[in-house]
């Protein structure tokens, strides 16, 4: 992976903030790195005396931030929040947003409190496609134990407060000074420094040395010469929007890695092992819908079926989200994705396409594996998602 740091454009950078933001843009720039929102960085600096963590807004692409898209939150009291024994989600957003220094920024991220807790001054947080390939394979755990000995791994947790109290605990008598970075399983990588350049380069270098180790293990050749395919999507576009009560954006994608994805053996377990990192779930649901011979609307109405059983299973008090697919596996053919307008068709796209690249490699390191059905719930029935239902 190559470095898009660049010295002359950097020195131009005066503040800590706005060397953040730059360091940020380019971090977005990679999509092997983070997608569509994806990922969170932040600063340490001091205002007006006081220690203050300016950490990426929610709603905020890192490929696009600018200033004002950082929330400055008093790091004691982020500090103070990681020492509760409990926190709902819902109280650590209002906990975090009190903390603020100027209440017209925007939500802290969610990690907020785990950027608090690294001592260094730069952190910097990505979904990178190499690293959650590695850890969502078989032998995930060995493997990143062994490319990475000097960073803390840790097991996965639901990102927000459980996941910033998990690393609370870990690093009680921690020597971060020989910490290189942390790997979060199933979830994406943290490198921190001092030095905004430092830090970038940690990931830039992590990211590589995972890369490289998924070139001479699970090299993934796609034949470029495959030539699109013919597919007539009239009835499923009309079976789609019916079944999710709205007029769905329907995209085609024949690409030969789709092709290839779409003509695996077995290609309903094989398409249905969940996602490459959590927040993910939040978009493309935990599983597509795999369509494997003409009768579009009974595979619509299974489909259908298993998420209403998926959902009682696990349901406490939650509010049910529209059970339609978000995206389909054709056989033979490719994938289709069912965005409500062209923009989220789009992303759909982006996310499926690292994701389909992410299996078939993990599968040549002996099988892809994501997170539990129970964890796929718990995130994707997240207290803030369904905050902003009820
Ligand atoms: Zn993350």
């Amino acid at each position: 992976m190559r470095s898009l740091w660049n010295d002359r454009v950097a020195c131009n950078y005066k503040s800590d903030l706005s060397l953040r933001v730059y360091s940020s843009n380019i971090l977005g720039r990679s999509d092997k790195l983070v997608l569509h929102g994806g990922g969170n960085t932040s600063i340490k600096s001091v205002v007006d005396g006081e220690e203050i963590l300016f950490v990426k807004g929610s709603g905020w692409d890192l490929v696009s931030i600018k200033e004002e898209g950082f929330a400055p939150v008093r790091l004691d009291s982020l500090l103070d929040m990681a020492k509760l024994e409990t926190l709902s989600d819902i109280d650590m957003v209002a906990s975090q947003k009190k903390a603020m220094i100027d209440t017209s920024a925007p939500n802290p991220s969610v990690e907020a409190i785990l950027h608090a807790l690294i001592p260094f001054k730069v952190v910097d947080h990505t979904h990178a496609d190499a690293i959650v390939t590695i850890s969502n394979s078989e032998n995930g755990k060995s493997h990143i134990k062994s490319l990475f000995p000097n960073f803390l791994i840790v097991p996965y947790v639901m990102p927000g407060f459980v996941l910033a109290k998990r690393i609370y605990e870990m690093t009680q008598w921690y020597d971060w000074e020989h910490c290189e970075g942390i790997i979060l399983h199933n979830h994406g990588i943290f490198t921190f420094d001092n030095d905004a350049k430092e830090s970038y380069q940690k990931m830039i270098d992590a990211v590589s040395r995972a890369e490289q180790f998924l070139d001479d293990e699970a090299p993934l050749d796609i034949d470029d010469e495959i030539s699109p395919i013919e597919y007539d999507t009239t009835s499923l576009q009309k079976e789609i929007t019916k079944a999710k009560g709205y007029e769905t954006r329907l995209k085609l994608n024949t690409s030969p890695l789709a092709q290839i994805y779409a003509s695996q053996p077995n290609l309903r377990e094989f398409a249905t092992r969940g996602v490459l990192t959590p927040e993910h779930i939040i978009r493309t649901k935990r599983v597509p819908l795999v369509i494997e011979d003409d009768n579009i609307e009974q595979s619509i109405n299974n489909y259908i079926e298993e998420y209403q059983s998926y959902f009682e299973r696990y349901a406490t008090d939650e509010i049910c989200l529209n059970p339609a697919p978000n995206y389909a596996v054709i056989k033979d053919i490719g994938i289709a994705l069912f965005g409500k307008d062209e923009r989220e068709t789009n992303i759909l796209n982006d996310i499926i396409e690292h994701t389909m690249i992410a299996v078939l490699r993990a599968d040549k390191l002996g099988g892809y594996e994501s997170i539990s059905i129970a964890d796929s719930f718990e995130m994707e029935y997240w207290e803030l998602e369904q905050m902003k239902l009820k």
